[in-house]
C-alpha cells in the first residue's frame, strides 16, 4: 500500500496504482519504501534541506505541475485516436462510394485546402490524417475483416438461414457471383449480409 507520508518523506505520489517522483516524473515500479527512498537520495538529495512550510509549498507547486502535465498527456492520446478514427471514416465513405484508393490523396488535399482558410489554427490536426493510397487500402482490409469476424459471429446462433444467389459480370467481363446469407436466431432476431463474391474468370455463365 502506497503510504501518505511518503509525499513528504520522498517526494512520491501515486497515479494510477505505481509511485511517481513529483520532482523528476519518473514512476518507480515496486511500492517500497526503500526503492523510493533509493531514488530521494540519490537524485534529489538537495531537497533535504526544505523543512516546515516551505517544503508544503513546494510539495503542493509540484504537484500541481505533474497534474497539468498528466492532462495534457491523456489529451493528446484521445486526439491521436480522433485523428485515426477520422481516417477510418473518410475510408469508410470512400469504399462505399467505389471511389479508388488514390482518391484519399485528393481528399485530403481538399480538407488541408479548406481548413488553411476557415481554421488555420488546425491544419496541423488535419494534416495528421493518414488517407494515403496504402493506408486506404489497409483501413478497407480491416474493416472487411472485422465484418466478416462479426458475421460468423452472429452465424454461429442461427437457428435457420438461407442463401440468395445474385450473378452479374463486372467491368473487366469478368462473371461476379454475390452470395447473401439472411438467418434467423432462436429470438427471432434477422441477420442479412454478403457472405461471399465469387468470381469466375474463365466463363461468364455459371
Ligand atoms: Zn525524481
Amino acid at each position: 500500500m502506497f503510504q501518505k507520508d511518503w509525499t513528504n518523506s520522498y517526494f512520491f505520489v501515486e497515479v494510477s496504482g505505481k509511485p511517481v517522483c513529483i520532482v523528476c516524473g519518473k514512476s518507480v515500479a515496486a511500492k517500497k519504501k526503500s526503492n523510493l527512498e533509493r531514488h530521494y537520495d540519490s537524485c534529489h538529495g538537495n531537497l533535504k534541506q526544505l523543512t516546515g512550510q516551505a517544503r508544503q509549498d513546494k510539495i503542493s507547486v509540484l504537484r500541481r505541475e505533474l497534474q497539468a502535465q498528466q492532462s495534457t498527456l491523456s489529451r493528446y492520446c484521445k486526439q491521436d485516436e480522433d485523428i485515426v478514427r477520422t481516417s477510418y471514416e473518410l475510408t469508410e465513405l470512400i469504399a462505399k462510394k467505389l471511389k479508388p484508393h488514390s482518391d484519399g490523396e485528393f481528399v485530403k488535399e481538399c480538407i488541408v485546402t479548406a481548413v488553411k482558410l476557415l481554421a488555420p489554427d488546425k491544419v496541423e490536426l488535419f494534416q495528421k490524417v493518414s488517407l494515403s493510397r496504402r493506408t486506404i487500402s489497409d483501413r478497407i482490409k480491416d474493416m472487411g475483416e472485422n465484418i466478416e469476424k462479426k458475421l460468423k459471429e452472429k452465424a454461429q446462433a442461427f437457428d435457420f438461414f438461407s442463401l440468395a444467389l445474385d450473378e452479374s459480370t463486372d467491368i473487366t467481363n469478368t462473371a461476379q457471383l454475390a452470395i447473401f446469407i439472411r438467418g434467423t436466431t432462436s429470438d427471432f432476431e434477422i441477420q442479412e449480409d454478403l457472405l461471399s463474391l465469387e468470381s469466375n474468370a474463365w466463363n461468364n455463365t455459371w
